[in-house]
């Protein structure tokens, strides 16, 4: 190999880290964000993940699984502690959950009351966190079985609303982008099967337990998804 056979090698793979696509995912540690993940590196993006870690241990069973399938796609990921909300409600009879799409999607789990303004929080740290390293895509892996009645039309309002604070001043403009909003949850788990995605290493119970409660509506799409993929022989 000539030392010309290098230096053009080395400017190729240059080249190719700077034409990558710099993006942001979500990653919860559950089914879609894992599947999103994994998509965005697999089509070849310079992928950043961002996770939040809730106060009281409340997605810890979450938060493992992200940090085990960053390690596996070799992404950057930064886990944010959220702990400050505890303080937030102090005096107040705080039985909330923290939810997918939150007040916007009318989420209801299990008795609790969605905690107000938690995925707008998690929307704007975002939007910190990509301006910081000149991210134009945030990948939320929300997706048709997630939406309540009529939200998914509130959500695209409040995403465009949320964008535009975030191009004030020197800014260039951020944009979140919703690629599963179409698919049902059984077939994103059909694309993350494609991509060889480790489910064992996810979490979907709304509950703050490390085991899934089995009966909250996330646990419920889960085991109707997987069952519909594959389903279970009848005994006897
Ligand atoms: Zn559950």
């Amino acid at each position: 190999m000539t030392p010309m056979f290098f230096l053009r090698s080395f400017i190729m793979n240059g080249l190719a880290v700077v034409l990558k696509k710099r993006v942001l995912v979500l990653l919860s540690g559950g089914i879609d964000s894992a599947v999103c993940a994994t998509k965005l590196c697999t089509d070849g993006n310079d992928v950043y993940a961002l996770s939040i870690r809730y106060p009281n241990s409340a997605n810890a069973e979450e938060i493992d699984n992200a940090i085990f399938h960053a390690k596996r796609l070799h992404i950057k990921h930064v886990v944010v502690d959220f702990n400050f909300i505890e303080q937030l409600t102090v005096g107040v009879d705080a039985n909330m959950s923290f939810n997918v799409g939150g007040a916007i999607n009318n989420c209801i789990s299990r008795g609790k009351v969605p905690m107000p303004m938690s995925v707008e929080l998690l929307h704007v740290v975002a939007l910190m966190f990509a301006r910081m390293r000149e991210i134009r895509h945030i990948y939320w892996s929300i997706h048709k079985d997630d939406i309540v009645g009529d939200s998914e039309k509130k959500i695209f309002e409040y995403l465009r609303a949320l964008e535009g604070p975030a191009t004030l001043g020197r800014y260039s403009s951020c944009k979140f982008e919703l690629p599963f909003i179409g698919f049902s949850k059984k077939e994103v788990i059909e694309i993350g099967e494609s991509l060889d995605v480790n489910f064992d290493h996810t979490h979907s119970c709304s509950s703050s337990s490390r085991v899934a409660c089995g009966v909250c509506r996330q646990c419920v799409l889960r085991a109707d998804a997987f069952e519909s993929l594959h389903p279970k022989k009848l005994a006897g």
